[in-house]
């Protein structure tokens, strides 16, 4: 059994409990439960707040752990990194960033020099002000931090940024990004049992299948054969794509294949322009 710590209640636990389902584990337990088993799946989820997930982890509490880099960069005080990181999960995409007050005269990292700055990732802070020889104070604050320099506790703020609209609602203005994050799957460095470790190779399987699978689409259409090396061409496919043909006597051909959705409408005006018709474009589920 894999015990696999994640966010009890906030911003990744919807997107986590979601991508577990997708590879087949679900949970159903009451919300109030702590340490559950899952369906499906020889695994365990802990449900804690993610600042103690990277402990839990490090320490071996839990094998794996689903958190933003963030929360593990700010937890990572030596050399050493005291997790994994096994897979980025493309969910909860935002950065950290400095933001002063919209009248700042902001002129690159040196304008922190003997400021107070307001963050709840003090590490990560005085890394970065290590990295530039900078001395600043440095005020935690663990919520609400956009709301400091109004209150006159600090002078300028680090905080997590996704659109910049807080920001922008309090007065604020992003002046320096530090870093950037989403959602990742972190390991006990020391893992070493044998069982557990195919388990966590499996597990790991079935994520890259719905990733993948998120950034793919199947499709279909038919096409005169003579437009088919244009429309291969034309198609990002992972492979080959399967061609049939239509009804006997006809010149025209079935073709089928997988392709990259970020490509999916410019591709699609090719394909017509290329003389294919019946363009259907169907999501995938999984992909092994
Ligand atoms: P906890 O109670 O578990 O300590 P929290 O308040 O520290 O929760 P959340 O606000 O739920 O954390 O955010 C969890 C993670 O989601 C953050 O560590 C970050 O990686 C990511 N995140 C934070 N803000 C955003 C945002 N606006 N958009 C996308 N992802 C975000
Ligand atoms: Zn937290």
């Amino acid at each position: 059994m894999i015990r696999m710590g994640i966010q009890k209640s906030g911003r990744l636990t919807d997107k986590t409990l979601s991508l577990l389902k997708k590879c087949g584990i679900e949970l159903n337990w009451s919300k109030n439960k702590l340490l559950g088993q899952a369906q499906g799946f020889p695994l365990e989820l802990l449900m804690v707040r993610d600042d103690d997930i990277p402990k839990l982890v490090e320490s071996g509490v839990c094998d794996l752990g689903i958190i933003g880099e963030n929360v593990l960069s700010e937890a990572t005080t030596n050399k050493e990194p005291l997790c994994l990181k096994l897979r980025q999960l493309g969910y909860g995409k935002c950065r950290l960033s400095f933001a002063a007050p919209k009248d700042f005269n902001w002129q690159g990292p040196s304008s922190l020099q003997d400021l107070r700055v307001a963050t709840s990732y003090p590490n990560i802070v005085k890394k970065f002000l290590t990295q530039y020889n900078l001395s600043a104070k440095i005020v935690e604050i663990s919520g609400s931090v956009e709301l400091a320099p109004a209150l006159n506790i600090a002078d300028v703020v680090c905080d997590i940024v996704s659109t910049g609209s807080t920001l922008q609602a309090n007065g604020l203005k992003e002046t320096k990004e530090i870093m950037q994050s989403q959602s990742i799957v972190i390991q006990n460095p020391n893992l070493d049992d044998h069982d557990k470790k195919k388990n966590i190779d499996r597990l790991l399987r079935r994520i890259d299948g719905v990733l993948k699978a998120q950034n793919n689409k199947y499709v279909m259409m038919n096409a005169p054969r003579a437009a088919l090396q244009t429309i291969k061409e034309i198609l990002p496919g992972m492979e080959e794509p399967s061609v049939m043909p239509l009804d006997e006597g006809s010149d025209k051909i079935a073709i089928h294949a997988v392709c990259q959705e970020d490509l999916f409408w410019e591709t699609m005006e090719k394909l017509k322009e290329a003389g294919a018709s019946s363009v259907l474009v169907v999501p995938i589920e999984k992909v092994i």
